[in-house]
C-alpha cells in the first residue's frame, strides 16, 4: 500500500524485537507497524515542565526537581524495606520515599539533582512523592514532553512501546495521506503523519486535540465507507430479487381505515424496493402506534401475489400470537394462509407447517427467531420482515442469500434514532420514516404521581373501566423481596380484591407460552378487563380498547421503555391516560417524569434521553451488541459524524475524490476482528 510500505512491514523488524517480544506483540494484536501506531495512549503523563514543590497540587501526577540532601533506608516487618529521600529546590524541601526498593539506595547520590515524577501527598506540611520515577536531571531517562502511557502486557512494558512506536512514526512517509488533499482542506485536518505523530506525543494540548479530530474524523469515514462498500459486494453478490409489480389496491381499499401519509409513502418506498433488481434492504421507523403492522401487511401481500413466501419474525411470542391472527384475519378474504411456528409449537403440528413452507403451500409464516434458521426450508421465500428488533445482522443475511432467490429484508422498529446515530448502526440501510399517527388519536394525558397521590390513579383506572374501556397496570418485578419495589404479584393480590368486578388477571415472563397466550386473549375479548403485568406487554401489544395505564415504581424504568409502555394506549380515537408512580426522589427519575408528562413524540423523548444519559447508554439500550468501541466514544461528535456520512456518499459519487482504499480495507478488516460482523 501506499502508506510507505514500510509501515505495514512485521514488528519483527524493529530494532530489539526478538521472537518472545514478538509473540507478546502479537498478543496484543500487534502484528505490524500500522497496527502499532494504531494502538493509541489509554492515557498521558505530562511531563513537560517542573514546578516548585511547594507549589505542586496533591494527587496529580506533577513533576519537580531538586538536589538530594540525605538519604536513608529502615526494614519494616517482615521482608519490607523503605528509603527515605530529602531533597530541595528554590520553593522548598520535599521528601520522596520508596517503598520495597532497597537497591535504590544506592543508586542516589548526595548532591546530585533529580527530577521526580508522581503523585504527591502533604504530611504534616511535608510534600511527599511515594514511589515516584526519579532520574538524574538531564539524563536519558529524564524523558520531558506529554508521554503516552499504553495498555500492555506481561513482558511488554510501557516503555518499550514507546520506543518501538517512535521507530514506527519514523516509517511514516511524509508526504503520504489516504485521503484526498481536497478533504483534508475542506475538513481543516492536520496531516496524516502529525496526527499519528501527535497522538502519540503530543506537543501540546491544541496538537493533541487537533490529532484527535482528525484520527476520529478518519476512523467515522472509513466506518461508512466500509459500511457502503459491503453494502454494494452483497449486493452485487446476490440474485436476482426483484418480484413482480402487481397493483395492491385491492388490499388497501379493504383496510377499515384510509392510510396516513406516512403509511402511504413507506409502502411507495417499498413498492419500488420490491420490483427493483437489488434486495430490499429497508428499516421502517415510526413511533409506537402509528401503524406499522399494515405497512408490513402490503409489502407481504405483494409477495403472495406474486406466488412469493414472507416470513414475519417478532421478538417474543406473545407478538407472534398476536401478529399471526391479525395476519390471519387479515389475508383469509384474499385466500393467503398464514401459519404461527414458535417453540411451544407441537411436533406434529411443526413437521406441518414445515411441509406446508417447503411445499409452498404457506405463504405467510409468523414465529420468533428460528423462522431463517437452516432447518426451516422454503419453496420460495421472498421477504423477511422483523419486528420491533433493532437488527439484522450480516450473518442472517447471508444465510439468506443462501437460501436460493434473493430474499428482500424489512426491519421496522418504533426506537427513534438520531439520524447521526442511525447511520452508524444502520447505515446499510435504507430508511422509511412515518412521522404522523393516525389522524384520530388525542394526546395521551399523562400524569406523574407519587405515594400520597397514588390513589388519583386508580380513581381515574376505575372511571375507564366503568365506562367499560381497559386499563393496564405495570410494575417493575414479578415477587421481590425488596419493600420499595412493587411486585406485580403484590400488585394482583391487591387490586384483585379492590376491583373485582372487573377481573383482574396476571401476567408476566415466568408464566408459559400458552398461560400468556391465554390471559392475552380474555383481555383482548375483555372477559379481562384490568391487566396486571411486568414489561413484557412492553412491546407491540395492541388492544385498541385500553385507555389508560399505570406504571408503579416508574423511576425504574428508562425513557424509552416508560415511551414503548404508554404505547399500549392511545391506540383508537379514545382519549387515554399514563400515570407514573414514582416513589423516588432521585432527581433523574423526577426528570424523566417530567419528560414524559411534557412529551409525546418518541422521537423529542430520545432527544432528551440522549440529553440525560448520553449517546453511550442510547446506544446500549439498542442493544447493538459488539460493536467498534472506540466509535462510541466518537459517535459524541455528532457534527462530525455527519460529515464523515457526507464525504463518504461524495467519494462513491464523485470520481475525482482519490482515497486509498488499500487503508480503508486494512481498517476495517482489523476492526472484524473485534467482531462488528453483526453489524455491517
Ligand atoms: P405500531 O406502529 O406501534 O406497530 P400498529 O401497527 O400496531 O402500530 O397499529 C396501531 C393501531 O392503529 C392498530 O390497532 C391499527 O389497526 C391502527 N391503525 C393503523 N393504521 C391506521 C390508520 N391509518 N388509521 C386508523 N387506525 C390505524
Ligand atoms: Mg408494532
Amino acid at each position: 500500500m501506499a502508506d510507505c510500505y514500510s509501515v505495514m512491514s512485521d514488528i519483527g523488524s524493529i530494532p530489539g524485537v526478538g521472537p518472545k517480544k514478538k509473540e507478546r506483540l502479537d498478543a496484543m494484536g500487534i502484528h505490524t507497524l500500522a497496527d502499532l501506531l494504531f494502538h493509541f495512549p489509554v492515557r498521558y503523563r505530562d511531563r513537560r515542565k517542573a514546578v516548585g514543590s511547594s507549589y505542586a497540587p496533591e494527587d496529580k501526577d506533577v513533576l519537580v526537581k531538586g538536589v538530594l540532601l540525605r538519604k536513608s533506608s529502615r526494614r519494616l516487618s517482615g521482608r519490607k524495606s523503605i528509603v527515605e529521600c530529602v531533597l530541595k529546590d528554590s520553593s522548598g524541601t520535599f521528601s520522596a520515599v520508596f517503598f520495597s526498593m532497597p537497591y535504590i539506595m544506592n543508586t542516589l547520590n548526595i548532591g546530585t539533582e533529580y527530577a521526580v515524577f508522581g503523585k504527591m501527598k502533604r504530611r504534616n506540611g511535608l510534600a511527599v512523592w511515594t514511589n515516584p520515577e526519579i532520574a538524574v536531571l538531564g539524563s536519558e531517562a529524564d524523558q520531558r514532553g506529554i508521554l503516552p502511557v499504553y495498555r500492555c502486557t506481561k513482558g511488554i512494558s510501557s516503555k518499550e512501546l514507546i520506543k518501538y512506536v517512535n521507530y514506527a512514526l519514523n516509517c511514516v512517509d511524509d508526504g503520504y495521506d489516504w485521503l484526498d488533499s481536497a478533504l483534508v482542506e475542506e475538513n481543516k485536518l492536520c496531516s496524516r503523519k502529525y496526527a499519528l505523530q501527535n497522538i502519540h506525543f503530543p506537543q501540546g494540548e491544541n496538537e493533541y486535540k487537533y490529532a484527535k479530530f482528525r484520527l476520529s474524523y478518519d476512523e467515522l469515514l472509513m466506518y461508512q465507507l466500509a459500511i457502503r462498500m459491503r453494502r454494494r459486494e452483497l449486493e452485487d453478490a446476490s440474485a436476482d430479487a426483484s418480484i413482480d409489480d402487481l397493483p395492491i389496491d385491492d388490499f388497501i381499499s379493504a383496510l377499515p381505515f384510509t392510510l396516513t401519509e406516512g403509511q402511504r409513502a413507506a409502502i411507495d418506498d417499498i413498492d419500488r424496493d420490491l420490483i427493483a433488481r437489488r434486495p430490499m434492504n429497508r428499516l421502517v421507523q415510526g413511533d409506537v402506534g402509528c401503524g406499522k403492522t399494515v405497512v408490513a401487511e402490503a409489502a407481504i401481500y405483494k409477495l403472495a401475489k406474486a406466488g412469493l413466501q414472507s416470513a414475519y419474525m417478532a421478538p417474543t411470542e406473545i407478538l407472534a400470537k398476536q401478529h399471526y391472527k391479525k395476519l390471519q384475519s387479515d389475508f383469509e378474504k384474499f385466500g393467503i394462509s398464514v401459519a404461527l411456528l414458535t417453540s411451544g409449537t407441537r411436533s406434529a403440528e411443526r413437521r406441518n407447517i414445515l411441509e406446508g413452507l417447503a411445499s409452498g403451500a404457506v405463504d405467510v409464516i409468523v414465529g420468533t427467531h428460528a423462522l431463517i434458521s437452516d432447518d426451516v426450508q422454503y419453496a420460495c421465500l421472498g421477504l423477511v420482515i422483523t419486528d420491533e428488533q433493532h437488527r439484522f445482522g450480516v450473518n442472517q443475511r447471508k444465510n439468506l442469500v443462501r437460501k436460493g432467490r434473493a430474499v428482500n429484508v424489512m426491519v421496522m422498529s418504533a426506537t427513534p434514532i438520531p439520524r447521526t446515530l442511525g447511520a452508524t448502526v444502520f447505515g446499510d440501510m435504507d430508511f422509511s420514516i412515518i412521522r404522523n399517527k393516525p389522524a384520530n388519536r388525542l394526546p395521551i394525558i399523562t400524569k406523574a404521581v407519587d405515594a400520597s397521590s397514588r390513589a388519583r390513579a386508580y380513581a381515574s383506572a376505575r372511571a375507564e373501566l366503568e365506562k367499560g374501556n381497559k386499563v393496564y397496570v405495570v410494575a417493575p418485578s414479578i415477587d421481590s423481596e425488596d419493600e420499595n419495589l412493587t411486585s406485580v404479584e403484590n400488585l394482583y393480590r391487591e387490586l384483585n380484591s379492590r376491583f373485582k368486578e372487573y377481573k383482574p388477571a396476571l401476567i408476566h415472563g415466568r408464566m408459559s407460552g400458552t398461560e400468556k397466550e391465554r390471559i392475552m386473549q380474555s383481555f383482548a375479548k375483555g372477559d379481562v378487563q384490568m391487566l396486571v403485568a411486568t414489561v413484557v406487554i412492553e412491546v407491540g401489544i395492541d388492544v385498541p380498547e385500553a385507555t389508560l395505564i399505570i406504571i408503579e415504581n416508574s423511576e425504574r424504568f428508562g425513557l424509552a421503555q416508560l415511551h414503548q409502555l404508554r404505547g399500549r394506549v392511545g391506540r383508537s380515537e379514545r382519549q387515554s391516560y399514563c400515570y407514573l408512580v414514582n416513589y423516588s426522589r432521585n432527581q433523574n427519575a423526577i426528570d424523566r417524569a417530567n419528560a414524559m408528562v411534557r412529551l409525546q413524540d418518541g422521537f423529542e423523548l430520545s432527544e432528551e434521553d440522549y440529553r440525560l444519559r448520553g449517546p453511550g447508554d442510547l446506544m446500549g439500550t439498542m442493544q447493538h451488541g459488539s460493536f467498534h468501541n472506540r466509535i462510541l466514544t466518537l459517535c459524541r461528535n455528532e457534527k462530525l459524524l455527519e460529515a464523515a456520512i457526507r464525504d463518504a456518499d461524495r467519494i462513491l459519487e464523485d470520481d475525482s475524490l482519490k482515497i486509498d482504499w488499500d487503508e480503508v480495507r486494512m481498517h476495517i478488516s482489523a476492526d472484524s476482528n473485534t467482531d462488528n460482523s453483526d453489524i455491517i
